[in-house]
């Protein structure tokens, strides 16, 4: 990929005009305050699939409560879970704790500044191993995300798919060429925040730009036809029945599913819950019965209004029965919390909105 008259002076002149109107626009957000590579690493993983606005508040949260490596390395990984709850896609928890373990083990308790070792850690792929080390110690790497691809992609008026491995490597290759090696870290973040705020996907605002005179795209005319849709994933239905088992005294039952027995959010705590293919509720009681020892009486499930969830390419049906019991049972490392109150328990907005449902429910009976 080519991007027009962009060499020489010309490539002077554009890195020039980028990295001025950065200094001048910028958002001012928390981790642009800090070079601490721990800080801008968080930012970074709370910012994949997540928005700048839902991830303030919980980037404050967690710093309040993990304010460096070691105090995220000698947590237990429910608390670190706990105050990512909300946030979703929990793997990036997950890993962002073994990682900050791997980091007091091998690294003395330093985010690592070489490369390999950065790529080496749970959770961090090229893009957060060139974002870290750039802003944090200005190597001179070359962050492509979303935003910088579309911004390439109409700067060299690119078409097809972004995401094929070989336009991707291009993409790569174009987005290390143009990075102004003497301030990487902020090249970076002037290349996405221009992708996010001007160049965005719909309605570029070529009026404001400060690299429109290079714009091939704009200068075609195609600016809003690119970069080109891409083959969608197919969205797969799922429907998950789930019990909400509630005791006299207003408690639940709370449990955590292992990674590959079909649960959805593993390693969170979750209604005991079946995937299933209708509305039937025999494999649900089925499943309490083999698995919890709960033995259903003819009449005793009650189903609650059904609620919706998007996990990427899945759209989840969610179906939850209330089940009272005389007793809840008795299963090793469960919850039993009341039903109005989690506390701090980590949950996934799945069991959330399924828990605001029997609340709603029970309400309305009291
Ligand atoms: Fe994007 Fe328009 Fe700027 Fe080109 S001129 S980079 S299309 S905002």
């Amino acid at each position: 990929m080519t991007i027009p008259a962009l060499t020489g002076p010309s490539l002077k002149k554009f890195r020039c005009s980028l990295l001025t109107w950065f200094v001048e626009h910028k958002r001012d957000l928390p981790w642009r305050k800090t070079k601490d590579p721990y800080r801008i690493w968080l930012s970074e993983i709370m910012l994949q699939q997540t928005r700048v606005a839902a991830v303030i508040p919980y980037y404050e949260n967690f710093l309040a409560r993990f304010p460096d490596i070691q105090s995220l390395a000698r947590s237990r990984a429910e608390a670190v879970l706990s105050h990512w709850a909300g946030l979703g896609y929990y793997s990036r928890a997950r890993n962002l704790h073994r990682a900050a373990n791997e980091i007091v083990a091998g690294h003395g308790g330093n985010f690592p500044n070489e490369h390999e070792a950065a790529l080496a850690l749970p959770g961090i792929g090229r893009y957060t191993a060139a974002a870290v080390l750039s802003i944090a110690y200005d190597k001179p790497l070359a962050v492509l995300d979303g935003n910088v691809a579309r911004v390439l992609a109409r700067l060299g008026a690119l078409r097809g798919d972004l995401r094929a491995p070989s336009t991707w490597q291009n993409l790569e290759t174009t987005a290390q060429d143009l990075l102004a090696q003497k301030s990487p870290g902020d090249w970076n973040q002037a290349m996405m925040e221009l992708g996010a705020t001007v160049c965005t996907p719909k309605s570029p605002k070529c009026g404001e730009c400060p690299v429109a005179p290079w714009c091939r795209a704009r200068k075609l005319g195609i600016a809003e036809q690119l970069p080109e849709a891409r083959k969608k994933r197919a969205t797969v239905q799922v429907t998950i029945a789930a019990a909400v088992l509630i005791d006299p005294k207003g408690r639940t039952l709370l449990v955590r599913h292992r990674d590959n027995e079909g649960a959805l959010f593993s390693h969170m705590w979750q209604f005991p819950a079946v995937e299933s293919t209708d509305e039937k509720q025999s494999l649900l009681a089925k499943h309490l019965q083999d698995k919890l020892g709960v033995k259903i009486k003819p009449g005793q499930m009650t189903p609650l209004k059904s609620a919706r969830h998007a996990v990427t390419f899945r759209d989840i049906r969610l179906l939850p029965f209330l089940i009272r019991v005389e007793r809840l049972p008795t299963i090793d490392g469960a919850q039993t919390p009341a039903l109005l109150n989690f506390g701090r328990l980590a949950i996934s907005n799945a069991t959330r909105k399924i828990a605001r449902v029997a609340i709603a429910h029970v309400r309305v009976l009291e």
